[in-house]
């Protein structure tokens, strides 16, 4: 089946038994002069009289096989590429076009975004042990060998040949290419520096991770603060151009207007029900415990095939949202300037006669599905006693409890990192976790 047809198919039925977000490095034709190459991120091309005007570089790990893919298509010159933002999974692969370009004897390509893109590179460049340890802690270990969702970590977490945009723009920004026009827009919304891109009379908008097929990423737990509710704004005037075709940087194109319409408004009305929410939370002098616990997005939204809470969740969003407009502070007044923890596990395991009886009631809350009170009681053993192997042991095992309870893959990654830390410190074999489900 073609991807529009496929992708047609998974929105029509609401389907969720097929993957969403693929990663097979194919090229496909969606429209005259229009193609996109599904990797991580996708790259989506548009022919023009002057060159090719490529909307995303791809990842580090992926580049090579998605300007592969694109010279199986055409051998025409790349003359511009746009990166939507600057997450490497978009710019990682500059360094393959750049190449590309050499390899043929032609100019390198001209690469343009939004104004904040520069300043984000030089944050990557000074924050690259942190950057590096946070992504492979978020794509975990065992995803770690899987190419699909490989980032590239073994040299700086910014590949160094990335360039800077010679191109950026603040607000609003038209492009001519061979004779197309291409409008850019800023918006903030996974990101401060994002450019979504409106293809001039054929109604297609390149729309970054602005739409990723999962639940929006807008609550990251190790990341910089997110921008929901301009993100639901930015999608509100996508769909006001009442879109042809919405072509994301990763799941599925969304072809015909109606479709567009349903999944940009979908999105848009979720993140708007998040912080509607938290608002009122805030404004009722709530705290932010009670607004993890107590604000939730309804299942039946969270069952859409484009809105699954696979990589982030809304949980974290609301997190995210609190600290938009709060303090950190979460309203326990005792965490304010709070003992360390070690010292307040030390005392709770010395009440209940040991670190034995938290092992045992926290293994035996894991049996019973509270896998969040289990971490707390596990974790106040391991700070208690943290050269006890049998502890360790258990500590693994609770882990990997939660990492299998876990939805998101940003929960995942953090939970199965602790289990592997755990199973090292006792000596035993890492536990083993396999995908379950689509990313
Ligand atoms: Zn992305």
């Amino acid at each position: 089946m073609d991807l529009i047809s496929y992708a047609n198919d998974v929105i029509d039925t609401r389907r969720t038994d097929v993957p969403t977000n693929r990663v097979n490095l194919e090229l496909s034709v969606v429209a005259d002069d229009l193609a996109v190459v599904e990797a991580f991120s996708h790259s989506w091309v548009v022919r023009t009289a002057d060159g090719l005007v490529v909307f995303d570089a791809s990842g580090e790990a992926t580049g090579q096989a998605v300007v592969r893919a694109i010279r199986g298509w055409t051998d025409d010159p790349v003359h511009t590429v746009v990166y939507t933002h600057g997450h490497v999974d978009h710019v990682g692969g500059a360094g393959a076009f750049l190449a590309d370009a050499e390899a043929h004897g032609r100019p390198r390509p001209r690469f343009v975004g939004h104004t904040n893109v520069t300043g984000r590179f030089a944050r990557y460049r000074d924050t690259n042990g942190y950057n590096t340890a946070i992504n492979r802690r978020q794509f975990g270990p065992s995803r770690r060998r899987n190419a699909g969702a490989a980032v590239g970590f073994e040299s700086a977490f910014l590949p160094t040949v990335t360039p800077d945009p010679d191109v950026t723009f603040a607000t609003e920004m038209t492009l001519e290419v061979g004779g197309e026009q291409f409008v850019l827009r800023h918006d903030r919304g996974e990101t401060d520096d994002h450019a979504w891109t409106e293809w001039v009379g054929r109604g297609v908008l390149f729309v970054g991770d602005m739409l990723i097929w999962n639940f929006p990423n807008c609550g990251n737990p190790q990341k910089v603060l997110r921008f929901p509710a301009e993100w639901a704004a930015a999608l509100r005037k996508m769909a006001a151009l009442s879109p042809s075709l919405v072509a994301p940087a990763h799941g599925l194109p969304v072809s015909e207007a109606h479709r567009g319409e349903l999944v940009l408004t979908s999105t848009a009305e979720a993140l708007e029900h998040l912080v509607r929410e938290v608002i009122e939370s805030l404004n009722a002098d709530g705290t932010m415990e009670d607004a993890i616990h107590d604000i939730q997005v309804p299942d039946d939204v969270l069952a859409l095939p484009w809105l699954r809470p696979f990589y982030d969740e809304p949980e974290f969003v609301v997190r995210n949202i609190w600290r938009t407009y709060g303090g950190w502070w979460d309203g326990n007044p005792a965490r304010l300037l709070p003992a360390r923890q070690r010292d307040v596990a030390r005392e709770v395991a010395a009440l209940a006669g040991g670190v034995a009886p938290l092992v045992a009631r926290s293994l035996a809350l894991v049996e019973a599905g509270d896998t969040r009170l289990a971490g707390e009681l596990i974790e106040m053993a391991a700070l208690a006693a943290p050269n006890d192997r049998s502890v360790h042991e258990a500590r693994s095992a609770v882990y990997a409890a939660k990492r299998l309870a876990a939805t998101s893959l940003m929960a995942k990654g953090i939970f199965e990192a602790a289990a592997f830390q755990s199973a090292e410190a006792a000596g035993i074999e890492p536990p083993t976790f396999t995908r379950t489900r689509p990313l």
